[in-house]
């Protein structure tokens, strides 16, 4: 039977799963291959197309019986997965420039190729888990990492944008005043704007905003002792986990902040489900119980018809992006009829 497969290109690895035409993947956790983006799109390339004929042997497949291949890679890039001219961190040799990195692909293994950037490509897998990979569904994925990614799958089908934006939640504005407990925060976010979602809602709000503003009301705690911003957010969510009042208190703003941002997803597109995910929530089941309780808490009261919208939290981080670019590809080969 043909199969279909997922390739995620990151920063140090390419991590590679399968899926079959009954919607099963073959691969439970990370099949990695150490990524060689540094070098150019030659040997980068060249790259994913051995470690995808290795990881094929790992099941028992061989190249041939691989249909279709979903890419996804962190952005910026376009719709159709040319990246960014002005470069980008993940991609730093020059060649990458405006570099077309689908079709590079799709003309190295001879076989088509779907693109999706990575933030999208996990909210493909966290809608998938829920709603399977027909079109019926539309869902919201918001996944709270460095930044803060997600994506909208409308109808089973991912919103690229015009150019490549589409699902960019992190950069919408939202009306962060009405959280309480933040009087006189000024949360500015990298892009310019003042109080999106992941100048709120991110590791990076944590250092840049959060952490700096709570540690002036809490002069004596621990994280106050520590030089480095960035290594002392990291430690918030561990603290918060163990009920330390002043992290939990930062928690509690970010989830605050999700509630705004998801009552605007409401209103927008009255969504089937609302999908959290990323590391700020690979918690215990406590700790991720009291962060939905604080999303909800954070939304302005709904609709009657529209009160019970459920909140799911995203399973499997480390391999959400290659499976949410394998289910796009076995989109695309049913498309194709090869499937
Ligand atoms: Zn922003």
């Amino acid at each position: 039977m043909a199969i279909v497969a997922g390739v995620d290109l990151g920063g140090t690895a390419v991590n590679y799963t399968f899926l079959d035409g009954n919607e099963k993947f073959l691969i439970e956790g990370l099949c990695e291959y150490p990524a060689r983006s540094r070098e150019g799109p030659e040997i980068c390339l060249r790259q994913i197309a051995d470690g995808l004929a290795i990881a094929a042997a790992k099941i028992g497949r061989t190249m041939a019986d691989i249909a279709a291949v979903g890419l996804d890679t962190p952005g910026p890039a376009s719709s159709a997965g040319v990246l960014s001219a002005r470069g980008s961190t993940n991609f730093v040799h020059a060649q990458w420039c405006g570099f077309d990195i689908r079709e590079g692909l799709e003309r190295r293994l001879a076989k088509p190729v779907t693109y999706l950037n990575d933030g999208n490509a996990g909210a493909l897998w966290g809608h998938f888990v829920l709603f399977g990979a027909g079109k019926s569904a539309t869902s919201i994925s918001a996944i709270i990492g460095t930044g803060l990614g997600g994506g909208v799958i409308i109808e089973g089908n991912v919103v690229r944008g015009r150019k490549g934006f589409g699902g960019e939640l992190g950069h919408v504005l939202i009306p962060y005043q009405n959280i309480p407990g933040i009087e006189g925060m000024k949360p500015e976010c990298n892009c310019g704007r003042t109080g999106d979602l992941e100048a709120l809602c991110s590791l990076t709000a944590i250092a840049a905003t959060l952490l700096p503003y709570f540690l002036r009301r809490y002069p004596d705690h621990e994280l106050g002792r520590l030089d480095d911003l960035r290594g002392a957010a990291k430690r918030v969510r561990a603290l918060a986990e163990a009920e330390d009042p002043m992290c939990r208190e930062i928690f509690r703003v970010q989830a605050n902040a999700l509630g705004l941002f998801f009552d605007e997803m409401i209103n927008t597109f009255d969504p089937d489900a609302l999908i959290v995910g990323g590391g700020a929530i690979e918690t215990g089941d406590e700790f991720r119980t009291w962060f939905l309780q604080q999303i909800r808490a954070g939304m302005p009261s709904q609709r009657v018809e529209q009160a019970d919208i459920p909140i799911h939290i995203m399973p499997g981080g480390d391999t959400a992006g290659a499976r949410g670019a394998a289910i796009e590809a076995l989109k695309d080969a049913r498309g194709l009829g090869l499937m």
